[in-house]
Parts: structure tokens; sequence; C-alpha cells
């Protein structure tokens, strides 16, 4: 599945916080926590239309979708450079296809902060500023490589180098490899660096409890630091989180929420966002067997999409049979809909859409 790494300095609640995720009891859905990683966590992404769409069809099982969070131990200021457990970071945060950077936000004399007062700022730039020197390393290897190519009077090469130039630049004036300015065909140029400040980045400003509702000046500070960034930045509480993930009664959860003033636990905020950050929407199937909701990328077009049931059903496609999910709930089945005719028959050219409830036709 697609993986959300947890970044951030030591302290600032990331083990918390991926426990929570861990922790988290789906009432609702078959949850499956699989420990094949004591770094990795399966989580299902909360879908409320999931729910409805089961409520009606009543189907043996309800599968949702979900997104892999891995806890990315080992980042300390220097560590680009050997300090603390050094470049071990890395291994994981390669892999992962964006990141979630937790900061602190909480003031708390009993637990240790190892440079000086809590400076959600400072702590963004010192773990970026981490990640950019790796990129810039990276960058830098291979502008070695590409450089005697292009002085040789390659033109291609010449061009991929001044690509490669300007991300030095970049890196080197302590801004990240996903703003610097290309086109995409030119991003080529550095695409088998992946490079760690070219993934999309949330922040979860970790907040304590009694500044749930309202950002503190820590919070105020973070946002304004990354406001040019176009990210968002989740106010969450990992502590309380962690306490909500381990109730298992559907009443008893919903009155703890309640008396903290919350309409959900944020982590299902922090799920979706993740979801969204990794630019994935959701269609559903609906049968008597299973209702189930699916993964794919913004933009896939029909085919595409029923490759991720099966490879079969990309290569067979025909049609696909499309119902939007509020005349899934009025007319309550397929045929209802097909009668009113809210059934939609579409091609091989369908953009598929967050949401839309399908049906495959394809040849074997
Ligand atoms: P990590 O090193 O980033 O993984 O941090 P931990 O999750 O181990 O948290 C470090 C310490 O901060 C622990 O003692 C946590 O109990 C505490 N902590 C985590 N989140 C909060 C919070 O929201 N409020 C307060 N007061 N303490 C927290």
């Amino acid at each position: 599945g697609l993986k959300c790494g947890i970044v951030g300095l030591p302290n600032v609640g990331k083990s918390t916080l991926f426990s929570a995720l861990t922790n988290i009891q789906n009432v609702a859905a078959n949850y499956e926590f699989a420990t094949i990683d004591p770094n990795i966590g399966i989580v299902d992404v909360p879908d409320e239309r999931l729910q409805i769409l089961a409520e009606i069809v009543n189907p043996q099982r309800i599968v949702p979708t979900t997104v892999d969070f891995v806890d990315i131990a080992g980042l300390v200021k220097g560590a680009s450079k050997g300090e603390g457990r050094g470049n071990g970071f890395l291994t994981n945060i390669r892999e992962v296809d964006a990141t979630i950077h937790v900061v602190r936000c909480f003031d708390d004399p009993n637990v240790v902060r190892s440079i000086g007062a809590v400076n959600p700022v400072s702590d963004k730039e010192v773990i970026e500023m981490e990640l950019q020197l790796k990129d810039l390393d990276s960058v830098e290897k291979k502008i070695a490589k590409v450089e005697r190519a292009a002085k040789s009077g390659d033109t291609k090469m010449k061009e991929e180098l001044n690509i490669l130039l300007e991300y030095k630049n970049a890196l080197n004036q302590g801004k990240n490899a996903r703003s610097v300015n290309v086109s995409d065909e030119e991003k080529k140029a550095v695409a088998d660096l992946f490079l760690l400040t070219m993934k999309p980045m949330l922040y979860v400003a970790n907040v304590d409890e009694k500044y749930l509702h309202e950002d503190n000046h820590h919070v105020k500070a973070l946002r304004e630091a990354v406001a040019g960034e176009n990210a968002e930045v989740l106010r969450i509480c990992a502590a309380l989180e962690a306490q909500i993930a381990e109730i298992t009664d559907k009443e008893e959860k919903q009155m703890f929420l309640e008396e903290y003033g919350l309409k959900e636990a944020g982590l299902n905020q922090l799920i979706r966002s993740a979801y969204a950050l990794l630019n994935l929407i959701t269609y559903f199937t609906a049968g008597v067997t299973e209702v189930r909701a699916w993964t794919i990328k913004k933009g896939w077009k029909a085919p595409q999409a029923a490759g991720v049931i099966h490879s079969d059903f990309e290569r067979g496609f025909i049609k696909a049979e499309v119902i939007k999910l509020p005349d899934y709930i009025k007319y309550k089945t397929e045929s209802a809909c097909r009668e009113a005719g809210r059934l939609a028959i579409e091609g091989k050219e369908y953009v598929v859409q967050d949401g839309d409830i399908m049906h495959f036709r394809f040849n074997v």
C-alpha cells in the first residue's frame, strides 16, 4: 500500500501518535493490524460513505481501504552528518510516498527537550535542514556524473545538468526540492534520486488537550512559518488520541469524544489528510457478499481503476456502470437506480470520481 512516514525530533510525540494509529479500534470495519514490521502500521481509512452504503446493502463483509504509516526514528540534529543513529533513518524514509512531520507544540517541563525552550519553528527547520542536506548530497553526486557527459557536448546531458543545478541552488538556499518550479518532464532529471524533500508533507502540531480547540502561540508560529508551503497543519493532541484509540466500545468512545468537544477522533482527520496528501481517492463496489472501498490515484480512468480489483478487469474492460451515492441512498438498489435513469454507462475514457459506486463489465 501507499506509505506515509512519520518524522520529527525526539520527544515530540511521534511514538505516541504512531501507537495511537496502530491501536485504533475501528469498530465498524473488519479492522486488522498486520504486525509484519513493528515500524509499519496498516491503518483503515475511516469513510462514512462506506458505512452508509453498507447499511443499505447489508453485505457479509465491509472492507475499507488502508494507508500504511511508517515510524521513522533517528532523525536528530546532525543526522545527515552521522550524529545520533546517523543515516539509519534514510532507509525508511526513502521508501515512503509522503511525510507527516510531528512538531511539538505542547509545554511540559516533564518532557525533556535537548535543545532549549519549546520552539516548533526551529524544530521544523532542524528536521528540514537534515533532509535538505541529504538531498544536496544526492544531487551533487549526480551532478558529478552528469558533468562529464555534459562537457563532452551531449545536449541532453547539458539540459539535465542545468536542472540538477537548479535543485542544488534551491537546496543550498534552504528550500525544499518540492518547491523547485520545473515541469514534470524536467523533474525526471531527479526522479531516480527519490529526494526526501520532494515528498509531499503535512504537519501535525502536537498540542496539550487544553489547546484542542484553539491555536496556542506555538501553533500560530508554526502556521506562519509554513504559510508559503501550501501544506496543511493539523492540530492534534497525541496523548489524548492514544487514549481515544484504546476505547473499543462505540458508545463509550462517543461519550469520551463529547467530553472533549470532539466530533470524531483527530486521527480520523489525520488518516484522511494523509490519504489526500497522497493524491488518492476512493471508489466503491457494492454487492451482497462485500461492500468495499478501493484506492486509486486522482485522474485514473475506468480501466485502470478496474485493474485495482483484478488485472483481468483492466485487460478485458468493456464498460463501467456508475452510480452516485446520493442516488444509491435514494433508490437503494442498482436496478432501481437503472430504472430511474440514474445509472450511467461509461467507457474507457471515463475518469473515475471520488465516491463513485462502480460495477465493471469485462471479457475474460
Ligand atoms: P517521540 O520521541 O517523538 O516518539 O516522542 P514520544 O511519543 O515518546 O513522546 C515523548 C514524551 O512526550 C512522552 O513522555 C509522551 O507521554 C509525551 N507526550 C506526547 N504527546 C504529548 C502531549 O500531547 N502532551 C504532553 N503533555 N505530553 C505528550
